[in-house]
């Protein structure tokens, strides 16, 4: 069994977007990374790539987060490696959108799947260790929509609200154990998921934000760096909005 010096974090949904921005600050912070993601290999070989000049080691293994025993492995394998988990940061997340009206029953159970399930898998497997060493931090990367509900995303407003719930009892129950549970609600970020709007729909969006911008994969990433990190020792079962002022 390894036993890392460094402190160790484990990213879900880090080959692309916010979950790729995140696995780069945690190892410019000095974590050992282990992300993972569903399926796309070549980005995941360059971010092993990009980040072999941190210090700290960074790997990428795929592994889908609606599989509980795949998750479960992936975590053993995880703490068999480096001893100890720090951190865990669940980012995969996706957007199957339609008006409740259309919803197919498979856009509901495959977003429900991975941004509510995967959560719940990951937590689950790796809280018990955390636990053990009375020590722990977890950010579960939530959504505005989760928060005010968005037209056409039932869905994935339904899983990013069920992720609030799921972090704030998580944080009540496991604070007396050392562990610290949060979660981060972004509006609209420059990334995969929010490149496919049309353009009408960003020229919307982009007008009804008071910063007038997007915000980036890396100001989310910095916020979740900041959470998982002792500086913010005494921040528990929050919810933080990084929106550009979408919400007031
Ligand atoms: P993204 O660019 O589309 O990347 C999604 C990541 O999740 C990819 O690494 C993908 O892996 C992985 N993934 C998807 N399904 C998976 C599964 N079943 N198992 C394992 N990994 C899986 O997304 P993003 O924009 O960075 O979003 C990251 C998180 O922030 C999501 O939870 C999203 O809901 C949330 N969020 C995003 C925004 C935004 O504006 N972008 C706003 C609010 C909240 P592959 O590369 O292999 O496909």
């Amino acid at each position: 069994m390894g036993d890392s010096t460094n402190r160790v974090a484990l990213v879900t949904g880090g080959s692309r977007g916010i979950g790729r921005a995140t696995v780069r600050a945690l190892a410019r912070d000095g974590f050992d990374v282990a992300f993972c993601y569903r399926s796309d290999d070549a980005s995941a070989r360059t971010l092993e790539k990009e980040t072999e000049d941190s210090g700290t080691t960074v790997t990428g293994t795929r592994v889908d987060v609606t599989e509980a025993a795949s998750v479960r492995a992936w975590i053993a394998a995880t703490e068999d490696r480096f001893g100890h988990i720090d951190a865990a940061v669940t980012a995969a997340g996706i957007t199957r959108d339609n008006p409740l009206v259309l919803m197919e029953d498979e856009q509901w159970r495959q977003v429900v799947a991975t941004n509510l399930d995967g959560v719940y898998h990951v937590c689950r497997a790796v809280v018990f260790g955390m636990m053990k060493r009375r020590s722990g931090a977890i950010v579960n990367l939530s959504s505005v929509a989760g928060v005010y509900g968005h037209a056409t995303q039932t869905n994935y407003s339904a899983s990013k609200a069920g992720i609030i719930g799921f972090s704030r009892a998580l944080a009540k129950e496991t604070g007396r154990s050392g562990i610290r549970v949060n979660a981060v609600a972004p509006g609209f970020i420059e990334t995969d998921m929010v490149t496919a709007m049309n353009d009408k729909a960003r020229k919307e969006a982009l007008s009804s934000i008071p910063l007038r911008r997007m915000g980036t994969a890396e100001e989310v990433a910095d916020l979740v760096a900041y959470l998982v990190s002792d500086k913010a020792a005494y921040i528990t079962g929050s919810v933080l909005q990084i929106d550009g002022g979408i919400t007031i």
